[in-house]
């Protein structure tokens, strides 16, 4: 079985058995750690900071929202990315142009942010919609199928799933660079949207900056991806 079959149907209300818990990353099942969807230094230490899932509207503090990973991957891979992150950010922040080789890592570092975040809508119960009552017909079903409850395909997210762990795999990115748009921002709090397989937006206040990446879109120019972000973010925050 492949990592994303075990993530997709794990918590899908037909399986009856399931076995121990894999690692999203590598598929071992030896020391299972918890690791943060979205990283603590993005929250400046404020572990109340919510999120809003757009699918039913269900706030999540970040520091519930964990996924499993084995702790090889977390020690070393995982940690060390962020590190460079970090890193790589303060640079951004100084930089006057910025570097291909940064901005290739800041591609990596959203596809992997997508990852973690559709499989944890797959390990979610969709539960009820904003302040209704408890969804009984629905309720059961992970948030990520969910997602496709209108287009009555709750398969796509096992695509959008596969699609997205492919994306992390692919180590060039340099070709992906004009689907990445840095903003400079002074609103100062955190925010964070995603679409999946389509678009993820993350600002990160105590660097005055944010990012929005089109995850599979390509353009010939950076302008065109930049116009149709802040017109996606317009309407997001608008909403
Ligand atoms: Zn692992």
């Amino acid at each position: 079985m492949e990592i994303t079959e075990d993530v997709f149907f794990r918590f899908h209300p037909s399986t009856t058995k399931v076995k121990d818990e894999i690692c999203i990353f590598c598929y071992s099942n030896t020391k299972i750690t918890r690791e943060h969807v979205l990283p603590k230094w993005l929250f400046e230490k404020s572990t109340k900071t919510l999120f809003i899932s757009s699918v039913n509207k269900q706030t999540q503090t970040y520091n519930k929202a964990v996924i499993p990973t084995c702790s090889a991957c977390n020690n070393s891979i995982l940690s060390h990315i962020e590190n460079h992150i970090i890193q790589v950010i303060h640079r951004l922040g100084k930089a006057k142009v910025y570097r291909d080789d940064d901005l290739s890592d800041i591609v990596r570092w959203m596809e992997i942010l997508d990852y973690k975040l559709q499989v944890y809508d797959c390990r979610r119960k969709y539960i009820k919609y904003g302040n209704s009552e408890y969804d009984y017909n629905w309720g059961i079903f992970p948030v990520a199928m969910m997602r496709h409850f209108i287009d009555m395909d709750p398969f796509k997210a096992h695509d959008f799933l596969r699609r997205s762990q492919r994306r992390i795999t692919v180590k060039a990115k340099t070709d992906r660079l004009n689907s990445l748009v840095v903003f400079n921002t002074a609103k100062p709090h955190f925010n964070f949207f995603i679409q999946p397989d389509e678009y993820i937006f993350v600002s990160l206040p105590m660097f005055k900056f944010a990012f929005f990446y089109f995850l599979k879109k390509k353009y010939n120019h950076h302008i065109e991806a930049s116009e149709e972000a802040l017109f996606i973010m317009e309407k997001v925050f608008n909403s």
